[in-house]
């Protein structure tokens, strides 16, 4: 029978928004790695946060937990943990994971727990309506900072690859051929996985016309966690893409046993 990953729940993002541009690159991934026997899919689990994001649980049909905000890793650390044999996958946003929830990022990367995270990034916390968030570029106006973002926005490559991440790649929610890849990638990858995924959010903070100018696919992996940070860098306006850093290290869960 074929895999049918869709579910009966109406979809409740705004019309237009790139979250569903990922749920096509999710479903794509998975039904090609089943399709492949590359995967069983009574073995994925699909973790999400709190936020815009989150709301993907419900439109893919695969075992599934939501946590509390912020608290997606501890969640997924703990599943993986407790059945290594299953594939977890975990969907957050810069909301929920670059400010609410950072510490469990930073951790996640040092122990190269077998964990995939799929960070939606919109620089907003889009589904209280749009506040400004770690991601959020400085001069930001919204309704928490009226007169303007004064904090730069946070570097997730340079945290995440100097804490120990073992594969930290970027795409752009639009690209959906090229991200259903990277999630691949990351799935097939033994240890902890971090995708940054640039997603506007078109009510809040549309960033669309921004990012189309700007992205660019760079060549990779580096092959030093310092090369890496650099190749993810966004500067000169322009915004790189790609698999940056990839690496073997024995994974928490091997070590834990
Ligand atoms: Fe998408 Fe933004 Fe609407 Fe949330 S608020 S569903 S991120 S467009």
């Amino acid at each position: 029978m074929p895999l049918n990953l869709s579910t009966t729940s109406k979809i409740t993002w705004c019309p237009g928004c790139p979250n569903s541009q990922i749920l096509v690159a999710l479903r794509q991934t998975l039904t090609r790695m089943v399709e492949a026997n590359k995967l069983k899919i009574e073995n994925v689990v699909a973790c999400v946060g709190i936020g815009c994001h989150g709301k993907i649980s419900d439109y893919i049909n695969v075992n599934s937990f939501t946590s509390l905000h912020g608290r997606v890793i501890p969640s997924m650390t703990g599943i993986k943990s407790a059945n290594p044999n299953l594939t977890v996958i975990g969907m957050s946003g810069d909301g929920d994971s670059y400010s609410e929830g950072l510490e469990h990022l930073v951790h996640a990367a040092r122990r190269n727990s077998d964990i995939k995270l799929f960070i939606h990034d919109n620089q907003v916390f889009a589904l209280t309506t749009g506040q400004t968030s770690a991601a959020s570029p400085r001069g930001h106006v919204s309704k928490t900072t009226p007169l303007g973002s004064i904090e730069d926005p946070i570097d997730p490559f340079g945290i995440l690859l100097s804490a120990g991440a073992t594969f930290a790649a970027r795409s752009y929610a639009g690209e959906i051929t090229e991200t259903s890849k990277i999630m691949e990638q990351a799935i097939n990858h033994k240890g902890f996985a971090f995708v940054e995924i640039i997603q506007p959010c078109i009510t809040y903070f549309d960033t669309r016309d921004y990012f189309k100018e700007r992205i660019f696919w760079r060549g990779g992996p580096a092959s030093s966690p310092e090369e890496a940070i650099k190749l993810a860098k966004i500067e000169n306006n322009r915004v790189p893409l790609g698999v940056f850093y990839q690496a073997d290290k024995p994974t928490f869960e091997e070590l834990l046993r």
